[in-house]
């Protein structure tokens, strides 16, 4: 199969914490992978690793089979290709709605403003947000601004879009909007690499799913393979402290 990302053996801890213990990962191209495992498992520093925010202790991260963790890489050019959300809305709030989408693709790929806009307009179109266009962001909702910053990863291109937990800090209804667009970027073939904490959209979305227990990759498999038939007592464990929580 053609893997878009590869990780292997990664390696990573903060002090004497090991947070990545030996975690080895392929992300098909044009796959979506759920991540899944308990608060402090690890999830949001392996994401912060594949968009070298983070230093790895050991291990390499091929991108389209080059070496990304390789010494002395154009650390920008990497990030031009991945595109990132995480769970605090990171919209800026000084600039409009369209200001903060066009923003990398003229800063860092070079476009020019008026194509950068109509790429930026046509996005929102599509995405049923052609009317916040010039809005400043605290004018929108949670889920409005949230989708904007999905839409602001996904204006570059990127081959490879990282979402953590964006819809944690959401209301139901707004959660329900976002996680639609996500499906419909899935529907075009975008590969993505998706932390979430709601199990019934990582069945439906995701192509594989990972469980990260302690900083290792103690499971994974298909939807059905980990949510219908858990092999460890680790992944039981959380499945069943989910069930009990009502959010499985
Ligand atoms: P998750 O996203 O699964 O909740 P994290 O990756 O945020 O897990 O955290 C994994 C572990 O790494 C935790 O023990 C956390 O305290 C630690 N950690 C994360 N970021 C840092 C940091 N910048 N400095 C020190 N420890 C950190
Ligand atoms: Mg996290």
């Amino acid at each position: 199969m053609n893997q878009l990302l590869e990780l292997k053996s990664l390696r990573k801890s903060f002090a004497s914490n090991l947070v990545l213990d030996d975690v080895s990962i392929n992300f098909p191209a044009q796959s979506a992978t759920v991540i899944i495992g308990a608060s402090g498992s690890g999830k949001s520093t392996l994401m912060r690793c594949m968009n070298l925010l983070e230093e790895l202790n050991d291990g390499q991260i091929l991108l389209a089979g080059s070496d990304i963790s390789a010494y002395g890489i154009d650390l920008d050019s990497v990030r031009g290709q991945i595109g990132s959300v995480f769970q605090a809305f990171n919209l800026f709030p000084h600039l409009t709605v369209v200001e903060n989408i066009t923003l990398a693709p003229r800063l860092v790929h070079g476009q020019s403003k008026n194509d950068a806009e109509k790429s930026a307009r046509e996005l929102l179109a599509r995405f049923g947000l052609s009317e916040k266009a010039d809005e400043y962001p605290n004018l929108l909702s949670g889920g409005q601004q949230q989708r904007v910053a999905i839409i602001r990863a996904i204006a570059t291109n990127p081959k490879l879009l990282l979402l953590d937990e964006v819809t944690s800090a959401l209301d139901p209804v707004l959660i329900a909007e976002v996680l639609s667009l996500i499906a419909e970027l899935k529907r075009d073939g975008m590969t993505m690499v998706i932390a979430t904490h709601e199990m019934g959209f990582a069945k439906k979305i995701a192509d594989n799913v990972v469980f990260l227990h302690q900083g290792k990759v103690h499971e994974s498999g298909t939807p059905a393979e980990i949510f219908d038939s858990p092999k460890t007592q680790e992944l039981k464990d959380f499945l069943g402290a989910l069930h009990q929580a009502g959010r499985l």
